[in-house]
C-alpha cells in the first residue's frame, strides 16, 4: 500500500525538536512512501509560533532530504498556518513565492488566546467558539485541508468532556459544505490515538458526515513532533476512511489535489 504521513513538525516548528532527516529515515522504516512536512507558521506577533520560521533555511533543509532520500522517499513542503483566515493578505504575500506543495489550516486560538486558556476562560461555550472560529477560517482561507478539524477537544476533553456531536451537528454540516465548495478537504489526524483521548481527529461521525455531504479531499497525518511518532497509527486511519466509504486519500503536488487509490 502507498503509505502517505501529511503532517509532520521538526526543529523549524517552535514545539519539536526532531531532525527532518531523522524524520526521513523513521518514515522509510515504518513503511512509509511519501511525506510532507507541514511545520507551524504564523504572521500573527501574538501567536506562539511567531518568528520560529526561516523559510529559505527550511525549504533549502527539505531539498537536501529530497536529494538523499531520493529513491525511498517522496518529500514534499508544506506548511501548518494558524488562523490563516485572519491576515489573509499577510500569509498571500509570504506564502505565494513561495510554491509549497500543501497548506493545512489551523484554528489553535481564539481571539489570540491558546485554545486551552480559552478554555479555561468560559468552558460550557468553548466548543461552540472553536466551531465557528472554525467556519469562519473554512469560509475564507486560502488553504488546501482543514487540520484536526475537532482540536478543542484534545484540550477539553478530561475536564469537561467529549462535544455531543448532534449538539453540534448543523455547524458541521455548514463547516463541511462550505469547504466542499471551495474545494478544501480535511485531514483524518491520528495524534489523539497517542493520547488517553483515544480517537483520531476528527472523530469517525465527522469524517461520515464529509463523506455524506460529498466530501472526498482526504489526508492523513500523525502530526508527529517527535521521530518516534512519525507514521504513528497510519494504517489505522485508512483502515478507518475505508469504513467510512473513501476510496481514495490525497497527496498535494503545489497545491494540486491527487488522489491515490486504497488497496
Ligand atoms: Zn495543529
Ligand atoms: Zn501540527
Amino acid at each position: 500500500m502507498y503509505l502517505m504521513d501529511y503532517h509532520h513538525h521538526t526543529n523549524h516548528s517552535f514545539d519539536s525538536t526532531a531532525s527532518m532527516v531523522e524524520v526521513c529515515k523513521r518514515a522509510i522504516e515504518n513503511g512509509i512512501i511519501e511525506i510532507c512536512f507541514t511545520e507551524h507558521f504564523s504572521v500573527n506577533p501574538l501567536a506562539p509560533t511567531y518568528g520560529h520560521m526561516v523559510f529559505e533555511k527550511y525549504l533549502s533543509e527539505i531539498r537536501a532530504c529530497q536529494e538523499q532520500f531520493n529513491s525511498q522517499l517522496t518529500i514534499k513542503a508544506g506548511i501548518e498556518l494558524c488562523e490563516p483566515h485572519l491576515l489573509k493578505n499577510q500569509y498571500d504575500e509570504i506564502l505565494q513565492p513561495l510554491n509549497l506543495d500543501f497548506i493545512l489550516g489551523s484554528v489553535h486560538n481564539l481571539n489570540n488566546q491558546k485554545l486551552r486558556l480559552a478554555l479555561k476562560e468560559d468552558h460550557p461555550t468553548a466548543y461552540e467558539r472553536y466551531f465557528n472560529e472554525l467556519y469562519q477560517m473554512v469560509s475564507t482561507a486560502d488553504i488546501d485541508i482543514i487540520a484536526h478539524f475537532d482540536l478543542m477537544k484534545r484540550y477539553a476533553y478530561k475536564e469537561h468532556g467529549l462535544y455531543v456531536f448532534q449538539e453540534h451537528r448543523e455547524k458541521f454540516e455548514q463547516i463541511l459544505k462550505k469547504a466542499i465548495d471551495r474545494n478544501i478537504g480535511m485531514e483524518i489526524n491520528t495524534s489523539g490515538l497517542r493520547t488517553g483521548l483515544k480517537q483520531t481527529l476528527p472523530s469517525i461521525e465527522i469524517i461520515q458526515l464529509y463523506k455524506e455531504l460529498g466530501g472526498e479531499i482526504l489526508t492523513i497525518g500523525s502530526d508527529s513532533h517527535t521521530v518516534e511518532d512519525v507514521g504513528a497509527n497510519i494504517a489505522e486511519a485508512y483502515e478507518l476512511a475505508k469504513q467510512c466509504g473513501f476510496h481514495y486519500i490525497y497527496k498535494f503536488e503545489k497545491r494540486q489535489p491527487i488522489p491515490v487509490k486504497i488497496v
